[in-house]
């Protein structure tokens, strides 16, 4: 039987609604309404087309949104004062450095300037020691819709085996953390799963990735993952995205894949709509952070 496909936009339809009802609920009682700051740096265009995105989606849910546009031949010094003025901005609920950012940029002396409290992307290393520790502030928004996604589709993971492919610091690290954790945001059946972490030194990936009930593909390679690697049954994510001849592809061979699996995400589609959503959810939660 073929696989179920996980409609990411629909869900993210679905969660969007919910978190407008939350922004209207606050800004009801006399708050102003959450404000993203997003910066970009030069003119790199899948880095458009997503803070575009973006906005568009902040605005949907009624959370306000800035684009500061920033030359791509600054430096490092000249984002360290943009950040900084961002942080002491009491109107800026959460600031989004959109990478990556040029090689003459220090990418995390950056990403660790941004205000641990305004740190809508839970990049900032306290942010990460937060999550370790099980006492997260803010979800990292590829890995937290991902959770969002198996919970609306009534895929849990608590006593299972889950195979993480890849471990940037965006995706396959926290994936695996938060999956490996006593409890989530949403209830300890969102956890409690018994991880893998692979990744391009892994031996025997193939064995390991087909012997997961879930398996999250974040590679970066098109249709990495074959028939051969996916338990029958299994849930398969697919966070790659990939620019083809083709056209935009995953991580997964998706039509192979769908023969197998028991559920499984597209591309496009898929993660990537629920990424843009839990950034919104993290906005609101600085918002409030910042009220209380
Ligand atoms: P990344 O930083 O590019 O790292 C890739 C990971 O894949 C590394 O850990 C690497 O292993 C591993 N890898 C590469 N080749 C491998 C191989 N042959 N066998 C096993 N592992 C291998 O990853 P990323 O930033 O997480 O991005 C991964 C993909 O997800 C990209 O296509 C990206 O565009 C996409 N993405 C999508 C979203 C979304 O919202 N949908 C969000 C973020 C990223 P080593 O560590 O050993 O090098």
């Amino acid at each position: 039987m073929a696989a179920s496909i996980i409609d990411g936009k629909q869900l993210s339809r679905d969660i969007q609604a919910e978190i407008k009802q939350q922004v209207a609920d606050f800004v009801a009682v006399g708050n102003a309404a959450p404000k993203l700051v997003a910066v970009l740096v030069g003119e790199d265009p899948a880095s458009q087309v997503y803070v575009k995105n973006k906005k568009l989606a902040a605005k949907r849910v009624g959370i306000d949104s800035d684009l500061m546009r920033i030359d791509g031949s600054s430096t490092t010094e000249d984002l360290l004062k943009l950040v900084n003025d961002l942080n002491n901005d009491s109107s800026v609920s959460g600031i989004l450095v959109q990478l990556p950012l040029p090689d003459q940029i220090d990418s995390l002396k950056v990403l660790d300037a941004i205000s641990p409290t305004k740190d809508v992307d839970a990049f900032h290393p306290e942010n990460v020691g937060l999550l370790s520790q099980g006492r997260p502030r803010f979800l990292p928004c590829t890995p937290f819709g991902i959770v969002h996604m198996l919970f609306r589709s009534k895929i849990t993971t608590s006593g299972k085996s889950v195979c993480v492919i890849g471990r940037s610091d965006i995706v396959g690290k926290p994936m695996a953390m938060m999956l490996a954790q006593k409890d989530s945001a949403l209830g300890p059946d969102m956890a409690n799963a018994t991880v893998t972490l692979c990744h391009s030194r892994t031996k025997n990936l193939a064995e390991v990735a087909a012997a997961a009930d879930v398996l999250v593909a974040a590679i970066g390679r098109p249709k990495f993952v074959t028939a051969d690697m996916i338990k029958p049954g299994a849930a398969v994510i697919d966070v790659g995205i990939n620019r083809t001849d083709d056209g935009l592809v995953g991580d997964v061979d998706f039509d192979a894949a769908l023969e197998i699996a028991g559920a499984i995400t597209p591309v496009p589609g898929g993660v990537g709509p629920l990424t843009v959503t839990i950034l919104l959810e993290n906005t609101l939660k600085a918002a409030k952070l910042m009220s209380v």
